[in-house]
């Protein structure tokens, strides 16, 4: 007999992002990776760059190094540029994402395409299993219209950036941790139930507006991010409101984290300043 009753997740924490500086003099929230929430593995960092005013971000994230996890950037509005030391190049431009896998090693730039105007969009940092961290650099630059949305009833809708929903499965393949990723739009109407596998730890961010989550209706207002308790489904209801909704498989491994390395143990940290310093990326 299979129990196919529903379990909806819990709001297990609900914690809200600290202000911080990142790159050069980047003014950004930074959602996952502050005291009050330093992980939720497999996710390492979540920050969210939002600003109108040009001095916020200008200065954009110049040459720096990753090894170990993978980086992803969604826009929602302004431009990025990036460049790295393997020859790749691109525009990320407002609905676009990008799933960097760093793997062994990456020199990159992200910075703005612009002087003014709004800039905002997130970077998630997604961990690598131990017998994935030396893997090659890997890009998957993924243009708006190869993201695709599904309606809600009610006038909502999705955007399925990675894993499935409803059938829509989003263009972001072959990530080891399974992601899901999606983008949701709550119109204050109805609700949407996102099943989520049990073995996966999940969050909700709130970036505009406000939504509710979990069979208690638990209210979360913009800027605050809710880690999801244990289940195999999401609710969420209420709005008008915007949600970024995460879910991974953790790894369950030690982690050893260092600005911009995060690998298992002190010695591989060692080991990566050692070989971007003497030019091994
Ligand atoms: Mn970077």
């Amino acid at each position: 007999m299979r129990d196919t009753v529903a379990t909806i997740r819990p709001v297990a924490k609900l914690v809200r992002g600290i202000p911080a500086n990142d790159g050069a003099g980047v003014k950004l929230t930074r959602v996952i990776g502050s005291p009050a929430l330093d992980s939720l593995d497999p996710f390492l960092l979540l920050d969210e760059i939002r600003s109108a005013d040009g001095a916020d971000y200008i200065g954009g994230f110049p040459e720096h190094p990753h090894r170990g996890f993978e980086t992803v950037t969604y826009v929602l509005a302004g431009h990025m540029r990036h460049g790295d030391n393997k020859g790749n190049h691109g525009l990320l431009t407002p609905g676009s994402v990008q799933w960097m896998t760093a793997g062994r090693g990456i020199v990159h730039s992200e910075m703005p395409e612009q002087q003014d105007g709004l800039m905002w969009g997130f970077q998630l940092w997604v961990n690598l299993p131990a017998k994935d961290k030396m893997m090659p650099p890997r890009y998957q630059d993924i243009e708006p219209s190869r993201i695709p949305e599904t309606g809600l009833p009610g006038g909502g809708k999705v955007r399925v950036l990675a894993g499935a929903f409803n059938g829509v499965k989003g263009p972001v393949a072959d990530i080891v941790t399974e992601p899901l990723l999606l983008d949701v739009t709550l119109t204050g109407t109805g609700e949407v139930l996102v099943p989520v596998p049990t073995t996966h730890n999940g969050f909700a961010y709130v970036f505009d507006g406000a939504a509710v989550f979990g069979a208690a209706g638990t209210s979360v207002a913009r800027g605050q991010i809710a880690v999801l308790g244990a289940g195999d489904v999401v609710r969420l209801a209420g709005g008008p409101g915007r949600v970024l909704l995460a879910a991974g498989k953790p790894l369950n491994e030690p982690v050893a984290r260092y600005g911009p390395f995060v690998m298992n143990t002190p010695d591989q940290i060692r080991q990566a300043i050692a070989d971007y310093q003497s030019g091994r990326f």
